[in-house]
């Protein structure tokens, strides 16, 4: 289970509308599943159906994570078009097992944020619980 405090929920669906049409994404920092802090990455490719996290951005949010003992507990992106589900996209470059995915989609008026977990081609659900 993943605990995300409300303001950050909030702070990562005003991302997604954003860059709306396109794909955002980021990640979020925090401790043993509960979230702290969200980075929001640019989307190298500028894609309405895929995303690639900026490297340096990542980097600087990696030594960030670092200096506060923050652990990497999602990478979260958006789903403009379609349901909050992983896509075939997703499942390939899923190179993180061990992190969860949280996918914020915006295809119905009210946001759906769902949290998955991609492992070996697999998809997982793991529950979002906002505090
Ligand atoms: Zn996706």
């Amino acid at each position: 289970m993943i605990k995300i405090p409300k303001s950050i929920y909030r702070t990562i669906i005003e991302h997604a509308r954003r860059e709306a049409p396109l794909e955002c994404c980021g990640i979020l920092g925090g401790r043993e599943g509960a979230v702290e802090k969200a980075f929001d990455l640019s989307n190298t490719e500028r894609s309405q159906v895929r995303y690639s996290m900026s490297p340096q951005e990542q980097l600087k949010a990696f030594e960030e994570m670092d200096r506060e003992s923050l652990e990497m507990v999602a990478i979260y992106h958006s789903h403009t078009h379609t349901i909050s589900f992983p896509s075939e996209t997703d499942v390939k470059l899923a190179f993180y097992p061990e992190v969860a995915s949280v996918i914020i989609s915006l295809k119905e008026e009210t946001p759906v944020v769902k949290a998955f977990r991609i492992k070996e081609d697999a998809i997982y659900s793991e529950e979002i619980e906002v505090i």
